[in-house]
């Protein structure tokens, strides 16, 4: 017990090493120490592999009959529809099998696909990713509409879409159009069009960190963090404006910082053009590791109810998430 302990501490201690003084002050000010000493601890822990069972391809039967019979061991995660984790196995392991080559499976965090599941989606709906590439959640989007309806799927980067295409054709979503462009402008040229948005955000991914990968570590500072949050309310403001009344946007990021999660919620929700609510997110959709929002940061209380956005701390299980879902009232 006491060996677990210590091997725990010098984990947190090794990454502790390795940040600025100034982000450790910050996510000691965020997290609980209960939930700090999780998060530290996961970024130099094995990362977890989970995948997803891409219905438009297979059945979980089918895959799992192809996975047991190899000698994979996976068990299924209880908060995250069609979501595997390895328990005994490797990755390769996993992309050597039929179902890993073909697209029958998709290797994904089970918090990323949260965002997806959070979108509750219908078949037949009109749904805009707004920041797509490299389309893991768009596949996701496809094969939770059984590819019906319509997908609108943009990206700024065009590289990036290059390898959505890929991914798209691979998973067999057939339902999507590919745009390129700003996001913030397609408030503008896509008002009120879609029932659903989903805007999941270029963050400074703090949730994903590994020791493995120093250099993430060296480049964090909140300049950085400041500067995408102005292009992440550009961001949330279009995709507003996109949704229907009465449709859905769904924001997410991978990282803890409260300017990147709430602050931006916080301001967007003030601004006196837009009418939104935060929705709670069904529990059982949710890891035991979720949290609820904070409720001020900066020394500011929120002026809005964020209480239904929900902040992943990542664990064996998961990598750090935030997600918000905002019904758009009028
Ligand atoms: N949703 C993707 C997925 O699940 O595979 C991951 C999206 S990644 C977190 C953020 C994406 O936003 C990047 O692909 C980046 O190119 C794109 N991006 C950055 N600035 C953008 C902008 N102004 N408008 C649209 N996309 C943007």
């Amino acid at each position: 017990m006491d060996e677990l302990k210590n091997s725990a501490d010098r984990a947190v201690q090794r990454v502790e090493e390795l940040f600025s003084s100034e982000a450790i002050e910050r996510f000691r000010l965020i997290l609980s120490d209960e939930d700090y000493a999780a998060a530290l601890q996961s970024f130099s822990q094995p990362k977890p592999v989970v995948f997803r069972v891409n219905t438009l391809r297979s059945t979980v039967a089918e895959v799992l009959e192809e996975i047991e019979s190899a000698g994979v061991v996976v068990s299924s995660i209880p908060w995250c529809p069609l979501g595997y984790k390895l328990e005994v196995g490797t990755i390769r392991d996993l992309q050597a099998l039929r179902c890993g080559k073909d697209g029958l499976i998709y290797i994904q965090a089970a918090s990323s696909m949260t965002a997806a599941h959070a979108m509750q989606l219908e078949e037949g709906m009109s749904v805009l990713d707004m920041c797509a590439a490299p389309g893991s959640k768009t596949s996701q989007l496809a094969a939770a509409m059984n590819n019906t309806g319509i997908m609108v799927a943009n990206d700024r980067s065009k590289k990036r879409l290059y390898r959505l295409r890929e991914i798209l054709q691979w998973q067999n979503a057939t339902n999507v159009e590919i745009l390129c462009g700003a996001g913030e402008k397609l408030g503008k040229t896509h008002a009120d069009c879609f029932d659903r948005v989903l805007v999941d955000v270029p963050c400074s991914g703090e949730g994903r960190f590994r020791i493995e990968k120093p250099i993430r570590f060296e480049r964090w500072n909140v300049q950085a963090i400041r500067r995408l949050a102005k292009l992440q309310e550009q961001l949330l403001i279009a995709a507003l404006r996109c949704v229907k009344v009465g449709g859905r946007v769904v924001y997410s990021t991978c990282t803890f910082a409260p300017e990147e999660n709430e602050c931006v919620l916080d301001r967007v929700l003030s601004r006196s053009s837009i009418h939104a609510n935060v929705l709670p997110i069904p529990k059982e959709l949710l890891p035991t590791s979720s949290r609820s929002s904070l409720s001020h940061w900066g020394g500011k209380t929120f002026a809005n109810n964020l209480e239904g956005a929900i902040r992943i701390v990542p664990n064996e299980t998961t990598t750090g998430f935030f997600v918000a879902v905002l019904e758009r009232e009028h």
